[in-house]
């Protein structure tokens, strides 16, 4: 992987430009994973190199998608947090010495979330004190130290980006370990919900990986680092924390696979045509119909390579590129695979026509045949109240 701190400045505005102002979110390790599932789609690669929201730019339209937790669950990720933390972290200190067999009682806790300015200044501070502590691990210190809301810093297609760390236990048994709160319950032992334990461990992978390389950059062994991480999370229903402990080796290798496939943003921001920007889409004071259409431009001119899997799931612009899709009857709405059986088709319109018998003209010939003899099924696939306001054969 390649190590360009300093990002091109022109790149930079280029980026800049494409984001105008819609709504920017740093790159943490839940956007990473959401466009690790998309990353084929070009759209999704250049909002992702801008630093766009997705989940924020359709905001106030009906494109808006429900993302995000309930109030609910961040009031209790609050107060659970909270609790750990309360009493000189007298909780976190209780679970991280029944949990990982090194006593904890006096054990330093630098609280990094404090005392920092709350930005990216900020953040490359946390960054430095992380480090220097974490060298310290080469020296086996006495006792030891927890960093709350260590950073770690790491090179992202080319742009630095920072990732803070719930916890991380410094010399328990001359290793280092990571550690994850997480607000949802732990009952008798297994998680309640498996979808929110595996982005918890990656997460918790994420740091490792990027930990390692941060102990490599500072001449220690990057086998300091645990392969296993801890979430700390409340036992049954009460807020009581535990600690589950998982060997996260196999994601680590993932997350370092899905980090060197992260487009290069200078090659990103050179390809992407000067035209292409977010402000207009972002922009509430505009109609709806004025930022859909604006929409429906930019990703017409980058390309959308939509797979309603993951779509629906990673990226906050799939009901727009949804309704995009019908509006062009595009074939791409039933999925990439069937899109695929369907070269040289325009529109789901015309597959319908050649499934009913339609001639065919010679580009559309290979698929034709398999159309008409599957042309009824066409009907049961697609709702009856579906494309097709537009004949575009
Ligand atoms: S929803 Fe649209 S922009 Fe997002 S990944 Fe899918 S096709 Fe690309």
């Amino acid at each position: 992987m390649t190590h360009h701190h300093q990002a091109d400045p022109a790149a930079a505005n280029a980026l800049a430009r494409v984001r105008g102002r819609a709504p920017e979110i740093r790159a943490n390790v839940r956007r990473l994973a959401a466009f690790a599932s998309v990353h084929s789609c070009p759209t999704a690669a250049v909002a992702f190199a801008a630093r766009v929201d997705t989940n924020r730019v359709l905001a106030g339209t009906r494109m808006e998608m429900p993302f995000g937790q309930s109030p609910f669950a961040i009031g209790r990720g609050v107060a659970f947090e909270a609790l750990l933390r309360r009493h000189g972290h007298a909780e976190l200190r209780r679970v991280l010495t029944a949990g990982l067999d090194t006593d904890f009682t006096f054990a330093a806790i630098e609280n990094l979330r404090e005392g920092y300015p709350p930005n990216r200044a900020g953040l490359r501070m946390r960054a430095t004190v992380t480090r220097t502590r974490m060298a310290e691990i080469a020296g086996s210190p006495a006792d030891p130290v927890v960093l709350d809301g260590a950073v770690l810093e790491a090179d992202i297609g080319g742009l630095p980006a920072f990732f803070e760390a719930d916890e991380m236990a410094i010399g328990v048994g001359g290793q280092i370990i990571v550690g994850e709160n997480k607000s949802w319950p732990v009952v008798d032992g297994k998680p309640t919900d498996e979808d929110a334990l595996g982005a918890a461990l990656d997460q918790a992978a994420t740091y490792v990986l990027l930990g390692r390389r941060t102990l490599g950059q500072a001449g220690v062994d990057p086998a300091c680092m645990s392969d296993s991480v801890v979430l700390v999370t409340p036992r049954n229903t009460g807020l009581a924390p535990s600690l589950y402990r998982q060997d996260v080796a196999s994601r680590i290798r993932r997350i370092e696979r899905l980090l060197s496939a992260v487009p290069d943003v200078q090659e990103t921001a050179a390809a992407t045509p000067a035209s292409v920007t977010f402000d207009a889409v972002a922009d509430q004071t505009l109609p709806e119909s004025a930022r859909l259409e604006e929409f429906g431009e930019v990703t017409a001119v980058l390309g959308r390579v939509y797979a309603p899997a993951s779509c629906l799931t990673s990226c906050g612009f799939a009901w727009a590129c949804r309704q995009r899709l019908f509006a062009d009857a595009d074939p791409g709405l039933v999925g990439g695979q069937v899109a695929r059986a369907l070269p040289g088709i325009a529109s789901l319109s015309r597959v319908a026509e050649l499934g009913q018998g339609a001639p065919a003209s010679p580009v559309e010939a290979p698929a034709a045949v398999p159309l008409a003899r599957a042309g009824r099924l066409y009907d049961e696939v697609m709702p009856p109240a579906g494309p097709a306001q537009r004949r575009t054969a």
